[in-house]
């Protein structure tokens, strides 16, 4: 299969999943991880209808920016984000989905505030509660998006998370259903921006259709789309 016949089977198993959950496929926004992918190959999968990448290193987004590989696409930022590379990264990714904590938020803000403009971005929730991952517990991510919405240069658009590894993709669903119902139940606290708080950001390759049945409003999708990953160059 070519990427281009990956991409149109990927989104029609999402829109497939929307509609088997009573959903609109119109909700669900296909986010393209590139990680590890040429520029090349970027703009391959934007010419075949990809609307958003979201990328996981500072290091690649740049050189993909240089290249402007991106054109025709919003630009997300999912990875680990440290505190020194804010400045490359605020402004620049539309999304910045991997907010989990308070240092890192501040961050975020003064930058913003340096540039002029409101930063959008989702607290990155630890669901599985493993070690390993980033993200934070459920009462933190409320105590989280409390800061967040008294600050003027960041716009909380709403949830992140990735589950543990599993064998099978309904082993997740407890995992999708415990973000819907903390997403529902931050945005019932927000007042002033609720509208604003509509991003559900979960579900990867093999588990995006369970992601979406749940609730997911954004999946990061990459093995589905570009085949399996090659191990990085400088490895
Ligand atoms: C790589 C990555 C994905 C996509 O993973 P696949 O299993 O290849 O679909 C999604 N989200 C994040 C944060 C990633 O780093």
């Amino acid at each position: 299969m070519t990427m281009e016949e990956r991409i149109a089977q990927v989104r029609a198993r999402i829109d497939a999943a929307a509609r088997a959950a009573g959903r609109d496929p119109a909700e669900v926004i296909l986010c393209a991880a590139t990680k590890v992918q040429s520029s090349d190959t970027i703009r391959r999968a934007i010419a075949a209808g990809i609307t958003v990448c979201g990328e996981n290193r500072v290091q690649e987004m740049t050189a993909h920016l240089a290249d402007d590989a991106y054109r025709g696409a919003a630009l997300h930022f999912i990875g680990r984000l440290q505190t020194n590379k804010v400045r490359q990264v605020v402004g620049t990714a539309e999304l910045i989905h991997s907010v989990d904590s308070e240092h890192l938020l501040l961050a975020i803000d003064r930058q913003a505030e340096k540039l002029g403009l409101r930063q959008d971005i989702l607290i990155e929730v630890n669901i599985g509660g493993e070690q390993s991952k980033g993200g934070v517990d459920a009462r933190g991510a409320l105590a989280l998006a409390e800061q967040a919405a008294a600050l003027d240069h960041v716009r909380l658009r709403g949830l992140m998370a990735i589950p543990p590894p599993a064998a099978r993709p309904e082993e997740n669903r407890p995992f999708f259903v415990a973000m819907r119902q903390l997403f529902v139940d931050i945005r019932s606290k927000m007042d002033d921006n609720n509208a604003e708080f509509n991003c559900l950001s979960m579900g990867m390759s093999d588990d995006f259709e369970e992601a979406v049945a749940q609730g997911a409003t954004l999946v990061r999708v990459g093995t589905a789309l570009f085949g399996p990953r090659p191990a990085p160059a400088h490895l």
